[in-house]
């Protein structure tokens, strides 16, 4: 199976799982992830919005088009990273997304990382990167690039975990109307293209 066979495998599982079934019955669509499932890093946002609902797809609303913004800044195009969220469907009125709520989407996060293996991993907002850093704060930690060791090879079953690197930023949707915290979100991300060319030179 290629890989993008194996994340539509992972995406029909959601379904045939019946995962969060609450937020399945008032969500339009699965948004599951999009992108190069080769790519060299993973973004990850928290939940669907109105936008992505309606479309199926993550980050095509207003945090998206920042997100988009950001990424050109860098000379990245969207095509090359492979983008998800933790929960995967649009929690009602945007609230935010609950414990037990990513805890039942986390095994499929597991996977999909497990599949794609990025060399970095960066977390959009405080939700997805307590996925990772379950203490960390992160008015504290944004922009600090970190090596973890997570529960990325749970596909097989084994519970075995490795090695990832993970970068918390702040979310867009924060940042969008927030000056100061728009500037610092710039700024952390602007520092994306060195933090890769030091992993992949082992530092
Ligand atoms: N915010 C998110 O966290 N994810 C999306 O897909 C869109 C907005």
């Amino acid at each position: 199976m290629t890989k993008q066979e194996r994340l539509d495998q992972i995406k029909a599982d959601i379904v045939t799982s019946n995962v969060c079934p609450d937020l399945a019955s008032t969500a339009t669509n699965l948004v599951f992830g999009d992108g190069n499932p080769n790519a060299e890093i993973v973004f990850i946002g928290e939940a669907p919005g109105k936008q992505e609902d309606e479309q199926s797809l993550p980050f095509v609303g207003a945090s998206g088009k920042f997100l988009n913004e950001m990424l050109g800044s860098i000379n990245m195009r969207r095509e090359e990273i492979y983008i998800t969220n933790i929960v995967k469907y649009r929690p009602p009125h945007n609230r935010d997304p609950q414990p037990d709520e990513k805890a039942e989407f986390l095994p499929f996060l597991q996977r999909q990382l497990a599949i794609i293996q990025p060399t970095l991993v960066v977390t959009l907002g405080r939700h997805s990167m307590t996925c990772f850093l379950p203490t960390a704060k992160i008015s504290e930690v944004h922009g600090q690039a970190k090596r973890i060791q997570w529960g990325i090879g749970a596909v097989d079953g084994s519970k075995k975990s490795e090695k990832i690197i993970i970068l918390p930023l702040y979310h867009p949707a924060a940042a969008l109307y927030n000056g100061s915290m728009r500037t610092v979100l710039q700024q952390d991300f602007s520092t994306i293209p060195t933090i890769l060319t030091l992993i992949r030179k082992g530092k």
